[in-house]
């Protein structure tokens, strides 16, 4: 049975989350995610000076709660654990050339969603995601307040996602297959690689959401919910086969599960080396010729 979401999240519930979330933002801060970005053979090396990027022309992630009146507590919430906050200050610690600043717009949509729409690069956060994933997730958690907890972390997936996206369109990234999947791909990635147990949560949960979501028609670009599910716990699995043992145990992966710790080196080689070339420290400009590697068919 689905459990109702309370009406009103009182000042309780808003600092318990407060507490939980920043634990896990902290994680956000302590491990820079740049290191998915960033050319660190080039770094090493010194071959540029960061100090002399200009940073000027340069785009940033911008967070915006749209007023609304349906959603004002989940908005107060969001707002004040900061969660979003964070998510957006490190995905500009990303250190990535965007050509355009990008909004990433939390508003009340009419519909549980999430989108990038190119023509204004806009990303949009429908509240409405939230009672969706909480309904998904309803099972999964017993308490109130780990469910709404993992309910809003798990929403940091969904905004990766779009953001992958929002890359994909705005830096011209190559895509080759379902590009679903391949975002997808870098939201798992850009929280695995931090090897911490509140951000493989997220991952997890997603997965599940994805798991919950099994009505996908054939020509959808969207991979089916439980294809999804498999390619995102794979990942998860595949980083660290040891510590996720118990997964092939839980969920019958069938044979796939032997490629996972394969799979996830090489989409996180991958997601390296497309966006290596974005990153600030590696602009044409300040690029010494001969410093890449020859690219070899
Ligand atoms: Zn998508």
């Amino acid at each position: 049975m689905k459990r109702k979401i309370s009406k009103k999240l009182n000042i309780f519930s808003a600092i318990c989350l407060q507490i939980t979330l920043n634990i896990g933002v902290a994680l956000f801060t302590s491990r820079k995610v740049e290191s998915l970005a960033t050319n660190n053979l080039l770094q090493e090396n010194n071959l540029v000076d960061p100090q002399q990027v200009s940073m000027s022309n340069i785009g940033k992630f911008k967070l915006i709660y749209d007023s609304n009146t349906k959603y004002q507590d989940l908005q107060y919430i969001f707002q004040k654990t900061g969660l979003f906050s964070l998510v957006v200050k490190d995905l500009n610690q990303l250190n990535l050339n965007l050509p355009v600043d990008i909004p990433i717009i939390f508003r009340d949509c009419g519909q549980a969603n999430a989108w990038f729409n190119p023509s204004n690069h806009n990303i949009v956060m429908c509240y409405e995601l939230f009672g969706d994933i909480f309904n998904s997730l309803s099972s999964v958690y017993s308490t109130d307040e780990e469910l709404i907890t993992n309910s809003i972390t798990t929403l940091t997936f969904i905004l990766y996602h779009e953001v992958g996206h929002a890359l994909t369109d705005t830096l011209d990234l190559a895509v080759t297959g379902k590009e679903e999947d391949a975002v997808d791909d870098f939201a798992a990635i850009l929280l695995l690689q931090e090897n911490n147990d509140q951000l493989d949560a997220i991952v997890y949960n997603a997965s599940l959401y994805f798991k919950s979501h099994s009505d996908s028609t054939y020509w959808d670009e969207h991979s089916f919910g439980k294809q999804r599910f498999v390619n995102i716990v794979c990942l998860l699995y595949g980083r660290d086969p040891q510590k996720y043992a118990a997964i092939p145990h839980k969920f019958n992966l069938g044979t796939r599960i032997k490629r996972c710790p394969g799979e996830y080196q090489q989409k996180l080689s991958s997601w390296q080396r497309l966006l290596a070339p974005h990153s600030i420290y590696d602009l044409p400009t300040n690029r010494k010729p001969g410093s890449r590697d020859e690219i070899t068919w």
